[in-house]
């Protein structure tokens, strides 16, 4: 099975408490595809500009990615620039984003890509998000959602609609706050779901995340890290994880949900852990899979059994 992805491929400026990156490879659709190409084939749609380094497009080839859809226009690659404090690494501040070659860019999906089964939309215009599902020949098994501040603040309208379309929307604590326009998370989750997905993935850094699935609420924490050097990318490779999982199984079952929540939750864990994909460029399935398995052991209790009191007697 395979997922096709639209999004940002960016060159970005950051610094964390750690250190700092100038120009570092960074996007929403680089990192959900490099991330997701563990679990599935992956199909990129994105436009880069004249700077962009050859060496870039190699690597991404050398994941398997099949990067026919990545056009190359006059003008510079979409840049970004942040900051992290050590205070929160959950606050971020965009010091800047530059679209450049993005702001006229229009996507053309070949044949064999309007029929792919899985789309994720990630963090792009919801314009440009809204011709790709519009492009698609058959509605995908499931069409997955990405968004943030810059795009609800800047185009609330296609926003919207592209919600209204989609299946699964992850968002970040404040974003789905904002967006819902309702300060309660569950209340504004509620909200989101009655406009159409199924489910909403919230985004909590590192608090990990909460997936609201119709009445069900799953909680998945974020893996205890002694050290994060930059969070850049987190929300994508954590999409990697959730919608690679679901790509791979075809398991759209609540457990299923469940479980593409934890991989979610391992791959964003990996991601921080060095700059830029730096870390999830190395990552072995089995690393993947034995962070997975530490997952069970930070979450799994013992419960009450049935009829049994909390405190005997
Ligand atoms: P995340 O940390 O998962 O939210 O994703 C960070 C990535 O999103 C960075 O690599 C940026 O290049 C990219 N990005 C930042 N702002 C935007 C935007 N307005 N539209 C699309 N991509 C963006």
């Amino acid at each position: 099975m395979s997922v096709l992805v639209v999004g940002s491929v960016a060159y970005d400026s950051v610094t964390t408490p750690a250190d700092s990156r100038e120009d570092a490879l960074g996007g929403s659709a680089t990192y959900f595809s490099i991330a997701a190409s563990r679990f599935t084939n992956v199909s990129l749609i994105a436009v880069i500009g004249e700077d962009f380094d050859e060496r870039h497009i190699a690597l991404l080839r050398s994941h398997g990615i099949d990067v026919s859809g990545l056009r190359r226009h006059n003008g510079k690659t979409f840049r970004w620039a942040g900051e992290y404090y050590s205070s929160d690494l959950n606050a971020r501040t965009t010091l800047d984003t530059q679209l450049n070659v993005f702001a006229e860019f229009s996507p053309q999906l070949s044949a064999e890509q309007r029929r792919c089964p899985y789309l994720f939309l990630a963090n792009i215009d919801p314009e440009l998000q809204l011709d790709v599902l519009r492009q698609m020949e058959t509605r995908p098994n499931l069409v997955a959602l990405d968004s943030m501040n810059f795009w609800i603040d800047g185009k609330r309208d296609a926003l919207n609609e592209i919600v209204r379309n989609a299946d699964v929307l992850f968002m970040d604590e404040d974003e789905t706050r904002d967006f819902a326009r309702e300060s309660n998370l569950v209340t504004a989750a509620k909200r989101i779901m009655a406009m159409g997905p199924s489910a909403v993935v919230v985004k909590r850094g590192a608090h990990g995340a909460t997936l609201f699935n119709g009445d069900a609420i799953f909680s998945a924490p974020a893996f205890p890290l002694d050290h994060v050097a930059d969070p850049t990318g987190a929300g994508d490779t954590f999409a990697a994880g959730f919608i690679g999982y679901i790509a791979a199984t075809g398991d759209k079952t609540p457990d299923g949900y469940r479980r593409a929540a934890v991989l979610g939750s391992v791959m964003g864990s990996f991601c921080v852990q060095d700059f830029s994909m730096d870390r999830i460029l190395t990552l072995t399935i089995e690393e993947i899979e034995d962070r997975f398995r530490a997952f069970t052991a930070l979450t799994s209790f013992k419960g009450l059994p049935e009829g049994a009191s909390l405190l005997g007697g």
